[in-house]
Parts: structure tokens; sequence; C-alpha cells
């Protein structure tokens, strides 16, 4: 079986090590090729942080800086996919040469998504791959950056923040909503506001950037007040989009990201897709969605090797689940940002927020302490009644084993 396998980020990954796993008790021994159209070894993006700042690369490489090898994957890295023919069963590389297969794994993750003028101009950075992100600290770090302004203040974009205020820059971030605003409710970010602010980043809400300005280079982002900002450093952060355009007149179905049932395939014979690529559909309201976020790449990747080797299997769905460590109060979101009922206990910035929907919990935000995740998703999952609980979901100590018994959370 000749499995090849474009991008090589967790999800790609993931798939490649369960193929490894568990092909052995098929008797097929698979000849994996992955293909990577960055320079280096897997990696992982939410540690990029962390190995700017310690230079430690441990977390970064994942698995291990010689993955591939240990796998036995032929790993093609610098490496970009112009073209896919399924007819022929043939990936068309940008150096003109063709990769054979007889099944492809599409997991060509996302990038930048900014939908403002100006965005490639030079001098904008971006912090979505490893490569983007070294130019950006590699500047900052060989001086002459003394202020940074990050546009859009996602999590991508407040983690940025953080970075570059540790190394020692001032930093101003806008958001035309709030912080986080597609994970955290308002009241939550505040919380995180406050954090950022203490640490003497400056936040800027309800700021629109119009674009940014400049000739050959960027010099100022306009506001849509028609203020222009000025700064040393320039950063999007405006959000993250499917990579698919290479797919253009492959014939794969293609909304957001490449449309994938519930066992990652395509509409095409052969050819599957998973993570920020893949379009998939939300765990709780069913609906066609790319939550491009780590344990859904992963666990999806896992659901593309099980599928490949006939295993019988079924992705449940992606979810939204973001746990923040970074910050200087731990937070938690998972699921929806509101609900037609809201539960909320507050002392000081721990806040506890849950929100309902005919009696279920249909997500929650935690904020200084995230006791009670875990049993908050499992009766989310479950879609258990939760009315007879009552204020008492919302202690930190609550325990569904103490109410219900597990047979009806786990089966
Ligand atoms: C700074 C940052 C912090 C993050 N923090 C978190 C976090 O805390 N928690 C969380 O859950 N998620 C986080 N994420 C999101 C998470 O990293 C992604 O959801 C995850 O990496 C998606 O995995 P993927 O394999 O689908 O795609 P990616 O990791 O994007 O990998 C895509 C791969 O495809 C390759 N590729 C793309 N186009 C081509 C082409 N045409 N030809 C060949 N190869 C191609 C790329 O080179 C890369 O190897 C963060 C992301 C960033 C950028």
């Amino acid at each position: 079986m000749r499995v090849l396998i474009l991008g090589a980020g967790p999800a790609g990954l993931t798939a490649a090590r369960t193929l490894r796993e568990l092909a052995p008790s098929r008797s097929i021994d698979p000849a994996i090729t992955m293909v990577s159209a960055e320079p280096s070894p897997p990696y992982s993006p939410p540690a990029m942080a962390d190995y700017f700042l310690t230079g430690r690369n441990d977390a970064l490489y994942w698995q291990g800086e010689d993955v591939c090898e240990c796998l036995r994957i032929d790993y093609r890295p610098g490496f970009c996919v112009a073209s896919v023919f399924p007819d022929q069963r043939q990936a068309l590389l940008e150096d003109g040469s063709y990769l054979d297969y007889e099944r492809l794994i599409i997991a060509t993750g996302s990038r930048l998504h900014a939908p403002l003028r100006g965005y490639d101009l030079p001098g904008v950075y971006n912090f979505k791959s490893l490569a983007a992100a070294r130019q950006l600290v590699e500047r900052v770090k060989a001086g002459g950056v003394d202020t940074s302004l990050i546009v859009g203040a996602g999590f991508i974009g407040v983690e940025v923040a953080v970075l570059l205020n540790e190394l020692g820059c001032a930093v101003t971030i806008i958001d035309k909503l709030w912080l986080m605003p597609n994970i955290l409710d308002q009241e939550t970010a505040e919380l995180v506001q406050k954090d950022l602010e203490n640490r003497g980043i400056t936040v800027r809400l309800h700021a629109e950037a119009l674009r940014f300005s400049g000739e050959s280079d960027v010099t100022g982002v306009e506001l849509d007040s028609g203020e222009m900002l000025v700064a040393d450093a320039y950063i999007a952060a405006t959000g993250v989009k499917p990579n698919v355009e290479f797919l253009e007149g492959s014939g794969l179905d293609i909304g957001w990201g490449v449309r994938v049932d519930n066992r990652m395939r395509t509409n095409l014979p052969n050819i599957w897709a998973a993570g920020d690529v893949a379009e998939t559909f939300d765990r709780m309201s069913g609906e066609r969605y790319v939550h491009a976020i780590w344990p859904n790449a992963t666990a999806q990747g896992e659901v593309v090797a099980h599928d490949m080797l006939g295993f019988s299997t079924n992705y449940a769905g992606a979810e939204t689940m973001n746990s923040m460590k970074h910050l200087g109060l731990p937070i938690m979101a998972v699921g929806a940002a509101r609900g037609s009922e809201t539960l909320r206990w507050r002392k000081g910035d721990k806040l506890r927020k849950i929100f309902l929907h005919d009696g279920r919990i249909v997500g929650f935000r935690l904020a200084g302490d995230t006791r009670g995740a875990g049993t908050y998703r499992a009766l989310m999952l479950r879609r258990t009644d939760v009315r007879g609980f009552g204020e008492d979901l919302l202690d930190p100590r609550f325990r569904i084993t103490r109410c219900v018994s597990p047979d009806v959370l786990y089966h």
C-alpha cells in the first residue's frame, strides 16, 4: 500500500504513526511518503512561543526530531504540492515532479486568513508557521523593534502579544470585538484583558483595522475611525483559513475546507482529509465546521488511519476546546459561549460560567480555577439534563459520580 500524506503537522504525523502502529495487525507494511511545504522536521505550532523564549526544542519537535526515520517515513521537507490528479493517483509538486499514490491523505492545515488590504506588504509578519514566526522573532531579537502592533486578538494574537512582551517589546493588540471573541464570552475576556494589561500590554478593543498601509513596505495600520497606528513591527493575526487552493479542479468537494464524512473520507475514493484543512461537523450541533485546534487534528488523523486499514471507526465530531495556561490565570473554554440560560459564579478573578440550553450544558468558561472541566464536558457530551443539580454545578468540587451513576454518563 503506497500512502502519500500531504502535510506534516499533527494531523498528518498522527495518521502516519497510527498507520505504522496498526498496519502489522492487518499484515500490511505501507510505504509512507510525507510532504511538507516547510523545511523543518514535523513540529508543534502551540510550542513555538516557548521554543523562541527558552530555546528548548523538545516540545517543538513533539514526536522527536528523528520521528520520520523512526516511523520509516520517506519525508520530503520543503516540497510544496501544486495540484492533485485523483484519476491518475498523482500529486504534482511545485518543482514539476510527480508523486504516485494508492491512498492519499490531505493534511495541509491552515494559513493566515487576513481579510484586509495590505496584509501581504513586506514587513507584515504572521505567526502561522515556524518559518514565519522565526522571521519575526529574529528581527525582534536583533534589536530595533521597540514597539509592535498586533492586528487580531484571537488565541494566536494573544500568544504573540505575550511572547513579544516577554522579549521586551512594547505591544499593542487590537480587535474589532473583544479578546478571543471566537472562544471567550466578553466577561471572561475581560479577565484576560486585565492580565495582559498588568503585563504592560496595550489592549485596544472595538477598533477595526481597515488596512495595512504603505507602498513598498508597511508603514502603519489604518483604523475605521481614520486613526493611523504606527509601530516598528506589524503582525497580522486575523484568523486562519484551510490550505485548499491547490486542490482546485481536483473534483474534491470543498466548502470552507475539504468536506469529509464521519470516517474522514472525501467524496473521491482513496482520498481522506484531516486536521485544519478538513471540514467536518461540530460534535454538539452537527453543523459542518472547521474547528482548527490540535486535539481535533490528531483525533482526525487517527480516524483516517483506522479507516484506511479497514478498522471500523466513527468520528464523533469536532469540538471547540481551548485550555490556556500561559496567561496569568488559567482559562478553560469548551463548547458554545452562550446559551438560553447561564449559571454564573464570580469571586475576584475567579469566574465560572456554564451555558445551558433546554437544561443541557452546551458550553462553559472557567477562569482562575479550572476544576470541574472534565465533569462539565462529560455532562455536555452526554447531553445530560442538569436542571436537577441547580447551582451545585458551579461548585468546583462538583462530581458527577456523586449525583448520577457513571453508567449513565459513559455508556
Ligand atoms: C501559534 C499557534 C498556537 C496554537 N496554539 C494552540 C493551542 O494552544 N491549542 C490548540 O488546540 N491548538 C493550537 N493551535 C492550532 C494547532 O496548532 C492546529 O490546529 C494544528 O497544528 C493543525 O494541525 P494540521 O496538521 O491540520 O495542520 P498544520 O499544523 O497547519 O500543518 C500543515 C502541514 O501542511 C503543510 N502544507 C501546507 N500546504 C502544503 C502544500 N501545498 N504542499 C505541501 N505541504 C503543505 C505545512 O507545511 C505543514 O507541514 C495553535 C496554532 C498556532 C499557529
